[in-house]
C-alpha cells in the first residue's frame, strides 16, 4: 500500500427522516441561546416554521442568502447578527445559504448548524468560496467548518426534479475527483465509491418517484460522503473548468457541474486508470465516461453549455482561462486537447471518444 495523510475533519453529524425537531436541543448542547436563522428568499417560508419550532432560541431570520456568497449580502447579515445578539447561525438551504453561515463564522467565529435542503456538500467542507465585485476568492479554513450539520431527509421531498439531478451530479463530481487527488487516501476513495454508489442508485428512483423516501434517504447519504471528499482532498481539472466556465458566463453552479463530469473523466481516463474503473464498477458499465453519460442519459441531464447559454465565441475565452493557473491533475493540462474538451461539451458531442 502508497504512504497517505489522512485528516479527519470535525463535525457532528444527525442524520434521517424528521430530525428537525433535534434542533433546539442541540442549540442548547452547543451552549447557545440566540440564534440566527438563514435561508434564500425562496425558502423563508420554511425558514419561518423553523423559527416557530424553535421558540425564544430563534433571535432572528435574514432570508437573503445568495449564489456564490456576495460579500455585500454578507455585510448586511452581519448587521443583522449584532443587532439580534446571535450566538450562533442555522443556515438552512443549499449551498447558498451555507455559503453565508460560513461568511458569518469567518468574521465572528460564531457556532454554525447547517441544515441542507440539496445535494451540494458545502455544510462539510472547511471551503468558502466569496464574490466582492464579480470576482470569487475561494479558501480552505476550518473556521468555516459547520460544527454541527442535521441531515432531514424531509426537507429534500421538495427539491425540483432538475435540482435534484444537477445538485446531485454535483455531489457525484466531488467523490470522482477524489478518486484522482493527488492526495487521495484509502479512507477517503472508500467514501467516493460508496457515495457514488448510493447516488447511482438513488437517483432513478426519484426520478420516477420524487417522493420515494428511501431513495431520498439514499442520495442524501451519498450527498453527505461526496461533501467529505471534497472537504478532505484537492480537486482536480472539473472543478477547475467548472470555476471558470460558470464563473465567466453566469452559467448555473450545479448545471455546470452535470455537463462538464463526463468530459473530465474522459480527459483524465487513462491518466487514472484506477478511478475511471471504479467509476464503472459503482455504476455498472465497461468505462468511467460511458457509466457517467448513461446515468445523465436516464436522468435527463442537461447535456451541453451551449444550452445553459454559453455563447460559442466564449470557447477560446475559457480554454485560455482553464489552462491558467491550473489545479493539480493526474494528466497534464494541454491547451489544444483542453479546448476539444470545452468545444465539444458546449455542443454536447459525445465524450467518449474525445481522447
Ligand atoms: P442554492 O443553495 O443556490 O439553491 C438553489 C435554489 O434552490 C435556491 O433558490 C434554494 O432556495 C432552492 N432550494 C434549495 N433546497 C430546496 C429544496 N429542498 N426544495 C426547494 N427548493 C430548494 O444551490 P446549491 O447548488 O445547493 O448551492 C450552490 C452554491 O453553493 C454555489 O454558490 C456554490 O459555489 C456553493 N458550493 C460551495 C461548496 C463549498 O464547499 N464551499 C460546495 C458546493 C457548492
Amino acid at each position: 500500500m502508497q504512504s497517505f495523510i489522512y485528516n479527519a475533519l470535525p463535525s457532528r453529524v444527525i442524520f434521517g427522516s424528521g430530525t428537525i425537531s433535534k434542533l433546539k436541543a442541540e442549540i442548547e448542547r452547543a451552549g447557545c441561546r440566540r440564534a440566527l436563522l438563514i435561508s434564500t428568499p425562496e425558502q423563508a417560508e420554511a425558514l419561518a416554521k423553523i423559527a416557530d419550532s424553535i421558540g425564544a432560541l430563534a433571535a432572528g431570520t435574514f432570508t437573503q442568502a445568495a449564489m456564490h456568497t456576495p460579500t455585500d449580502v454578507t455585510e448586511r447579515a452581519l448587521s443583522k447578527v449584532q443587532e439580534c445578539g446571535a450566538d450562533c447561525t442555522v443556515s438552512f438551504g443549499g449551498g447558498s445559504s451555507t455559503g453565508l453561515g460560513k461568511a458569518i463564522a469567518l468574521r465572528t467565529d460564531l457556532t454554525q448548524i447547517a441544515v441542507p435542503t440539496t445535494y451540494a456538500g458545502s455544510e462539510v467542507t472547511p471551503i468558502i468560496g466569496e464574490t466582492k465585485d464579480g470576482v470569487k476568492v475561494t479558501q480552505r479554513t476550518l473556521k468555516v467548518l459547520p460544527e454541527i450539520v442535521i441531515y432531514d431527509v424531509d426537507f429534500t421531498l421538495s427539491l425540483p426534479q432538475r435540482l435534484t439531478v444537477t445538485s446531485a451530479t454535483n455531489a457525484i463530481a466531488h467523490a470522482v475527483e477524489a478518486l484522482y487527488a493527488e492526495d487521495r487516501n484509502p479512507v477517503i476513495s472508500m467514501m467516493a465509491e460508496q457515495a457514488i454508489g448510493a447516488l447511482g442508485r438513488a437517483l432513478p428512483a426519484i426520478v420516477s418517484d420524487p417522493h420515494d423516501r428511501g431513495a431520498r434517504a439514499e442520495a442524501l447519504y451519498g450527498a453527505w460522503l461526496c461533501g467529505v471528499c471534497l472537504g478532505s482532498v484537492g480537486m482536480a481539472l472539473h472543478h477547475k473548468l467548472c470555476h471558470v466556465i460558470g464563473g465567466t458566463f453566469d452559467l448555473p453552479h450545479a448545471d455546470t457541474h452535470t455537463v462538464i463530469l463526463p468530459y473530465a473523466m474522459a480527459y483524465n481516463a487513462k491518466a487514472a486508470p484506477q478511478a475511471d474503473a471504479a467509476v464503472a464498477r459503482t455504476l455498472g458499465g465497461n468505462d468511467g465516461t460511458s457509466a457517467l453519460v448513461a446515468l445523465a442519459t436516464r436522468l435527463g441531464s442537461p447535456k451541453s453549455l451551449q444550452s445553459l447559454g454559453m455563447p460559442e465565441s466564449g470557447i477560446d475565452r475559457a480554454a485560455d482561462l482553464a489552462v491558467q493557473n491550473p489545479y493539480w491533475n493526474p494528466r497534464p493540462i494541454e491547451r489544444n486537447a483542453i479546448r476539444k474538451l470545452i468545444a465539444a461539451a458546449w455542443a454536447g458531442d459525445p465524450p467518449a471518444s474525445l481522447f
